[in-house]
Parts: structure tokens; sequence; C-alpha cells
């Protein structure tokens, strides 16, 4: 929808202005906006974070082969002047990413022997992922897809025939998983059209939603879209992908709490990152934060071994631990289901508590 800018907004009152302010938050121009106006440029980040230019000296070759790329809004919820803030972490370009590590690959979860059809990945029973998009809002420097070939696996519209009569035809399928990259990098109407060519696939029940976008940017929680999950007859999931409490400020939790409203459900998944979120009272927080606003803690993901992650990597049993201390902070439904993904397993491995770590 768009809004007219012919009158003051001192002539209305506060209610009704504050109304406007909300419709103008969510409507799809604002979002495509905020998506067109992330920072890319190293020394711009530095100047809006106080930062020294130094801190990314040898960091170029990292971002020639995975740039940088952060929305605004995200990049408001960092403390100024801070190298070791958690999200800041999560985006910085560092020269370290460069280092060959044994045991760090390009394919570490081989997904591309699971590709029968460009764009689509059937690895385990009843359920695929489509990447629907091959870009983000935002590039985490962990990110296992900072290698994966999307040139080739992203098929466009026509393309996407294909995926939905693979699924047509396997009558196994009951849920189709909408992921990336990041899915709701497509715009709503695009995303109607495709939900309703997938309702039409009578053995589908579910449709589940991997994306990182609302926490990003949160104005991509439109109203649309909203009526797009509502209106079909496939029961909606969105799983959230936010790996820390600083994450989630008011407009994240504004977007949260629309989708609850909406009576969507809403899980979240985090990857366990060292100097980020590897300590009880971060997960705590995490926990609490995301609860509070509706949102369940779904997985916490060891790291897929990806090149140029190592820095990042916690080990298994450090990561059994953590969850172990976890699980005498919180309520069971608090604590996230620690997994990591084995090449060629039939589904995500969760790993064991170590009970004598008290
Ligand atoms: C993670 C993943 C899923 C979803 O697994 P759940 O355990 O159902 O969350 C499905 N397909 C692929 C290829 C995946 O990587
Ligand atoms: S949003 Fe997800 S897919 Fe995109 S870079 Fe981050 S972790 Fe990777």
């Amino acid at each position: 929808m768009t809004i007219h800018y012919n009158f003051h907004p001192l002539d209305f009152n506060d209610f009704f202005y504050r109304c406007m302010t909300i419709k103008k938050t969510r409507n799809s121009q604002n979002w495509q906006q905020a998506l067109a106006q992330v920072i890319t440029n190293p020394d711009e980040l530095c100047s809006h974070l106080a930062l020294d230019k130094k801190a990314l000296v040898d960091a170029h070759p990292a971002i020639q082969q995975f740039p940088l790329r952060v929305p605004r809004g995200f990049v408001s919820r960092i403390k100024k002047g801070d190298l070791n803030d958690p999200l800041l972490l999560q985006i910085l370009p560092q020269g370290i990413e460069t280092q060959n590590v044994p045991g760090f690959s390009k394919d570490p979860v081989g997904e591309q022997n699971v590709n029968p059809i460009p764009g689509l990945l059937h690895k385990y029973k009843g359920r695929v992922l489509l990447t629907l998009s091959g870009s983000c809002a935002i590039h985490c420097r962990y990110c296992f897809r900072r290698h994966f070939p999307y040139a080739e696996n992203n098929p466009g519209k026509n393309g996407w025939n294909k995926a939905l009569e693979y699924i047509s035809q396997d009558k196994g399928i009951n849920e189709v998983i909408l992921s990336g990259g990041d899915p709701l990098v497509v715009k709503d109407d695009m995303l109607r059209e495709f939900i309703s060519a997938l309702e039409k696939i009578t053995h589908l029940k579910r449709l589940r939603i991997h994306t990182r976008l609302p926490i990003v940017i949160p104005e991509r929680i439109t109203e649309q879209f909203i009526k797009s999950l509502t209106q079909t007859r496939l029961q909606p999931v969105i799983v959230f992908h936010c790996n820390h409490a600083n994450e989630i400020d008011d407009s994240v939790m504004q977007a949260f709490n629309l989708l609850r409203a909406a009576n969507i459900t809403l899980l979240n998944q985090s990857v366990l990152l060292k100097g980020i979120n590897d300590s009880v009272s971060a997960l705590v927080n995490l926990s609490e934060t995301l609860f509070n606003s509706g949102v369940l803690p779904y997985y916490l993901h060891l790291l897929d071994p990806v090149q140029g992650s190592a820095h990042f990597f916690v080990e298994e049993q450090k990561a059994s631990e953590l969850v172990w201390q976890l699980m005498q902070e919180l309520p069971g439904y608090l604590v996230p289901k620690l997994v990591k993904e084995v090449a060629g397993a039939p589904a995500k491995i969760q790993l064991g508590i170590m009970m004598n770590c008290t």
C-alpha cells in the first residue's frame, strides 16, 4: 500500500499518526528499500560503528570471497566501538577466514549430492527443501552456504515447474521447506503465486519457511505476507535464524507479535558460535527473549565445518556441556536441541548431553 505524504503529521492526533507509522514500516517498499540500502562498504561500516579502519586491513581477500553485506537496522543494534560485539562478529569480514584449516571444506554437508533437480534438496523423509532464492539480506561469516553453487541452483520462475512436478509425483512428501539463501528476499506477489501452486498438491500438509530476514529487516513482515500464510490451506511454520538476544529489538518483537497474532507457529534455530553465543548466559538470554515474543527454540546447530569459519567452531564436548547446563537453568521447552549435520545421515544428528560434567 502506498502512503501519500500530502499532510503534515502534526495535523493528526498522536494515535492516528502512530497507526500511519506502523503501516508505513509494513509496506513492501520499506523492506525493499532497506534491502537496497544494505551496507557493503567496509569503510562505511567502520565509520558508522566508530571502528578503526585497521580492523579490516587484512580482510580484503575474505571480502572478495564473500562480500560484506549488512542491513542498516542490524547495524544499529551493534554497540559502537566494540570489536567483540556479538552481532558485529557475525558480519565483520576477517583475514583469518582465508586460512585453510584441515577438516573444513567447501561442501561440508554433502548437499551437492542430494540435489536431484536445481533448487530442490531431498535429504530427509517426508520433507523437501527448496532454495527459493540464492541471495540474503545479510552475509553471516560462518554461513555454510558461502561456497554453495547458487548460480546453477537458482532456476528462476520457470525452473520451478520441475520442482513442483517432483513434489507432485512423490506422495510421501508432506512438507515443503522454503529456504535459500533467504526465501523472503522474494517479493510477496511471487511468494503468493508459489504458495498457491504448492497448495494444489494434495498430499502436502505443511509449509515451512526458514528465514533470517525478519530478524535483520523486520519490516519484511508485511500484511500481504501474513495474508499469504493465513489464507493457504497449508499449515504454516516459520523457523527464524537468530543467534543472540541483542538481535531482537522492539521492531523484531513487533514482527514476531504480528505473526503470532496470525496463529503461525514460530520457532528459532541458532548456530553455536565461539565468542558470540557460546556461554550459558548468552543462550539462556536468547531462549528467554525469544519466548517473551512467543518463539520457541528449535535447534542449536553445531557449526558445519565450512572453509573460512574455523575460528567460530565450538567443539562437540564443550557444546554438550553447555546444553547440559542450559537444561539446569531453563524449562525443557526452552532448551534447543543440539544437532549436527552429517553428510548422508537420514536426519540431523542430536548430540548427547554430558551426564557427568556437573
Ligand atoms: C535441515 C533440513 C531439513 C529439515 O530438517 P528438520 O529436522 O525437519 O528441521 C530438511 N531438508 C534439508 C535438506 C535440511 O538440511
Ligand atoms: S542468512 Fe542464512 S543463508 Fe544467508 S548468509 Fe546468513 S546464515 Fe547464510
